[in-house]
C-alpha cells in the first residue's frame, strides 16, 4: 500500500464478518481457557493480549499504522510524546549513560533529558545542531548511548541535516533517535536517511483535532545492536526478570520494541487508552490530506508576513530567505509542516497587543491543530524567564509560534491581517 492508502487502510484489516472500522477494545483484561495458555504470554513464549498495560488491540493496530506510514519493522504506543521520548531512551541508557541531543528539540524533550533523566543518572549534552560535523564529533564519549534531535524542531522550525547526525551517530556505533511529530511521515520518511528509531507526538499532526494525547516509537530493524552488544547489555545479555531471555537472540530486528513493552512499558506503565488511540486512527484517515494543505496555507501566510510592514521577522523553512531552505528542499520536498514563527514589530508588548487582537485565531497551549492557534512563548511556556534568559533559551521575547490550520487561508491572513493593525 502506498502512504496515502495506508493513512486510510493500514493497521485494522477485517476479516469476514467483523467491524468495518477500528473496533475499541476497551477492557483491561483479557479471558484464556487454561492457566498454562496466559503463563506461555507472561513468558513471552507466545504473542498474545493479557493485560492492557502491555499491549491491547485497539493500540497495537494503529502502531501498526503509524509504523508502515515509517517503514519501520515494530511500533508501539504510549500515553505521550512525552512518553515516547522516555521509553525509546530508557530503553538503552542507564545510570551513567550519555545521550547527545541537538538543542533546538521541544522544551519538554530537553527538560526531560538534561533535567530529569539527569537525576536518575543518564547525562545528557545539548549541542548546536547547525555545528558543522568536526565540532559535534567532540561531544562524543565512550558513554554516549544515542543522538536525539528532531527533523523539524519545535517551535523553530529548524530543519535537522539528517545525513550529518546520521553519520555520525554511527561512526560512534550509536542509534541515531529522530522526533518526527513536526514533519510527519507524510513529508519526511526519517528511516530512509538512516535513521534507526523514530518517536512522535500523536497529539499533534497525526490526532490533528486536539482531541487525544498519544506517542509512538517506531523501530527501523536496522540498528545492529548485537555489533555493540557491550554498550547495550539491555538488548544483549538475559533479562532476569523473563526468566533469563536475551531480547535480540529471541526477536532478532523486533528485539527494541519488545523490550521497551515487554519491560518498560509493564514497568513504567505509560500506556496509551484504547478510546485515545481509536481517536487518533480517525486523525490518521486524513493526515495525507491535512498536512498538505496545512502546509500550503503556511506557506502562503508566510509570504503574507515576510511582506508586511509590522512583522520585523519570520522564519519558515519553505521561504527561500530561511537558512533551513536547502535542508527542507532535501529531506521533504513536499512541504515542511504548519507551524511557523514570526515577531510582530514593538518587541514583547507588541507581541501581546497583536496576540489580544486576534480574532478567530485562537491563544492556545498547541500546535498542529485543524484550527489555526497561537502561542507567545515569552508570556506563555516560558513566562518565568526574563529576556535575557528568554534569549539565552532561543526563544525571542517577540516570537510568536502560529500554527497554521486548514481553514480558508483568505480568512486566517485577514485575520492577522487585522491584529497586525493593532500593533
Ligand atoms: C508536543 C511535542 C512533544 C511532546 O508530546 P506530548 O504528546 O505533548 O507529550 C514531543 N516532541 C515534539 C516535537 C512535540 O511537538
Amino acid at each position: 500500500m502506498k502512504t496515502n492508502t495506508i493513512c486510510v487502510q493500514g493497521g485494522w484489516q477485517p476479516k469476514n464478518g467483523e467491524a468495518r472500522v477500528l473496533p475499541i477494545y476497551q477492557s483491561t483484561t483479557f479471558k484464556y481457557d487454561t492457566s498454562e495458555e496466559m503463563g506461555k504470554l507472561f513468558d513471552l513464549e507466545e504473542a498474545g493480549y493479557f493485560y492492557s498495560r502491555l499491549q491491547n488491540p485497539t493500540c497495537d493496530m494503529v502502531a501498526k499504522k503509524i509504523c508502515d506510514l515509517e517503514g519501520g519493522v515494530a511500533a508501539m504506543l504510549t500515553s505521550s510524546g512525552q512518553a515516547a521520548t522516555l521509553l525509546a531512551v530508557a530503553n538503552i541508557c542507564e545510570a551513567g549513560s550519555h545521550v547527545i541531543c541537538a538543542s533546538k528539540v521541544y522544551g519538554g524533550t530537553s527538560n526531560l533529558l538534561a533535567v530529569t533523566l539527569k537525576r536518575f543518572g543518564i547525562e545528557t549534552s545539548l549541542v548546536d545542531q547547525d555545528l558543522p560535523a568536526e565540532e559535534l564529533e567532540p561531544y562524543f564519549r565512550p558513554n554516549t548511548r544515542a543522538v536525539f534531535a528532531e527533523t523539524v524542531s519545535n517551535p523553530s522550525g529548524v530543519v535537522l541535516d539528517i545525513d550529518k547526525f546520521v553519520s555520525l551517530a554511527h561512526s560512534h556505533g550509536v542509534p541515531m533517535i529522530c522526533d518526527n511529530t513536526f514533519a510527519t511521515p507524510i513529508n519526511c520518511q526519517p528511516f530512509k536517511f538512516g535513521v534507526d528509531i523514530i518517536t512522535h507526538s500523536t497529539t499533534k499532526y497525526m490526532d490533528g483535532h486536539a482531541m487525544a494525547m498519544g506517542g509512538c516509537i517506531v523501530d527501523s530493524g536496522n540498528f545492529d545492536w548485537e555489533a555493540h552488544a557491550d554498550k547495550y547489555p539491555g538488548l544483549t545479555t538475559p533479562d532476569e526478570s523473563y526468566h533469563g531471555i536475551i531480547y535480540t537472540k529471541k526477536f532478532g530486528k523486533l528485539a527494541f520494541i519488545q523490550k521497551a513493552t515487554a519491560q518498560l512499558m509493564r514497568d513504567m506503565g505509560a500506556c496509551q487508552s484504547p478510546m485515545n488511540a481509536f481517536l487518533t486512527n480517525v486523525g490518521l484517515e486524513t493526515l495525507h490530506l491535512r498536512v498538505p494543505r496545512h502546509c500550503e496555507n503556511a506557506q502562503k501566510v508566510a509570504e503574507f508576513l515576510e511582506n508586511h510592514e509590522k512583522v520585523a521577522w519570520v522564519e519558515y523553512a519553505g521561504l527561500k530567505s530561511s537558512q533551513y531552505y536547502d535542508l527542507a528542499q532535501k529531506y521533504m520536498p513536499n512541504g515542511v509542516c504548519g507551524v511557523l514563527c514570526f515577531g510582530p514589530k514593538g518587541g514583547k508588548e507588541g507581541a501581546m497587543r497583536f496576540s489580544n487582537a486576534l480574532k478567530m485565531i485562537s491563544i492556545v497551549t498547541h500546535v498542529a491543530d485543524a484550527r489555526s492557534c497561537i502561542l507567545h512563548p515569552a508570556s506563555h511556556t516560558h513566562r518565568q524567564l526574563n529576556d535575557q534568559q528568554l534569549i539565552e533559551a532561543g526563544v525571542l521575547p517577540d516570537q510568536i509560534r502560529l500554527s497554521v490550520g486548514i481553514e480558508d487561508v483568505e480568512d486566517i491572513i485577514a485575520d492577522l491581517d487585522q491584529a497586525l493593525a493593532a500593533v
